[in-house]
C-alpha cells in the first residue's frame, strides 16, 4: 500500500518563535491526528529551524523532518551551501528537490537536480522530487509533455531501487501561492499521466508503489475533495501549513 504524505512546506517564513509555536502546536495536535504507519506527516522548515524539528519529532512515529533544499555536493568550500550529509546528520529525513521556486530564481536545471537527488540518498534522505507546469504550457495543452520531459531528465535516471526511494510532487505553478487550486479531475489525470510514465520507463509495481502529492494551494476547504483521487497521495501544502488549524485540517482530510 502507498504511504500517504502530508508534508508542509514552510519556505522563507517565520521567525524563530512563530516556527516554534507552530511545532508545538503540530506536537500539542499529534493525538487528534489520524496517522498510521501508512500515513504521515512531514514538515519542511527553513534551515536553522530543522535541527530543532527533527529533536521535537524524534518522540513521535508520524512526525518527519524535511530540508527545502541540500546542495548537489557533498561537501567542503561551497559558502552558504548546505550539504545532504549535514542535513541527514541533523536525523533528518526527508529533502524537498526542485520546487518550482528553486528552478526559477535560482536557475536549477534537471542536471543539479539530478546530483541533488544523488546526494540526498547517498545520505539515505528521501527526496521530495517537485515538477509542474507553467499556465502557458498549460493553455497550449502541452501539460503532458513537460511534466514528462521534467521526468526523463530527471528521475527517469534513476536506478529501480532509487526512484522507489523518492516521493514526487506535481505543482503546477500556477497553482502555486495563487489560491488557484487544480481541480480534482486536472490533478488526478496529471498524477495518473505520471504513474503511468514511471510503470513505462521501470514497472507497474515500482508505479504503484510511489507516493504522488498534490501541491498548489492546497487548504482546509479543498484538501478533501483532491484526497478522494486514487492516485493523490497526499499534498504539499506552503501558505496553509503555516496556520496551524487549517493545516491540522488538511492531515486529517486525508484518510488513513
Ligand atoms: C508549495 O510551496 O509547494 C505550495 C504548493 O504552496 P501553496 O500551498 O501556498 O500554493
Amino acid at each position: 500500500m502507498r504511504k500517504k504524505i502530508i508534508a508542509g512546506n514552510w519556505k522563507m517564513n517565520a521567525v524563530k518563535e512563530e516556527a516554534i509555536a507552530l511545532l508545538n502546536g503540530i506536537v500539542e495536535q499529534y493525538n487528534t491526528y489520524n496517522l498510521s504507519p501508512n500515513k504521515s506527516v512531514i514538515i519542511a522548515a527553513p534551515f536553522p529551524y530543522i535541527d530543532y524539528c527533527a529533536t521535537q519529532f524524534s518522540n513521535f512515529q508520524f512526525l518527519h523532518a524535511a530540508a527545502q533544499n541540500c546542495s548537489e555536493y557533498e561537501q567542503g568550500a561551497y559558502t552558504g551551501e548546505v550539504s545532504a550529509k549535514i542535513i541527514a546528520s541533523l536525523g533528518v529525513q526527508y529533502v524537498i528537490i526542485g520546487h518550482s521556486e528553486r528552478r526559477q530564481y535560482f536557475n536549477e536545471n534537471d542536471f543539479v537536480l539530478l546530483a541533488k537527488i544523488k546526494q540526498a540518498q547517498l545520505q539515505n534522505l528521501v527526496p521530495i522530487f517537485c515538477c509542474g507546469e507553467p499556465i502557458e504550457v498549460r493553455e497550449n495543452e502541452e501539460h503532458f509533455s513537460f511534466i514528462k520531459q521534467q521526468l526523463s531528465h530527471c528521475i527517469f535516471h534513476l536506478t529501480p531501487q532509487e526512484i522507489k526511494n523518492c516521493i514526487i510532487a506535481y505543482e503546477p505553478i500556477w497553482a502555486i501561492g495563487t489560491g488557484k487550486t487544480a481541480t480534482q479531475e486536472q490533478a488526478q489525470e496529471m498524477h495518473a499521466f505520471i504513474r503511468k510514465e514511471i510503470e513505462n520507463k521501470f514497472d507497474k509495481p515500482i508505479a504503484d508503489s510511489i507516493s504522488i502529492l498534490y501541491g498548489g494551494s492546497v487548504n482546509a476547504v479543498n484538501a478533501a475533495d483532491l484526497f478522494v483521487s486514487n492516485d493523490i497521495d497526499g499534498a504539499l501544502v506552503g501558505g496553509a501549513s503555516l496556520k496551524i488549524n487549517d493545516f491540522s485540517t488538511i492531515i486529517n482530510a486525508m484518510p488513513s
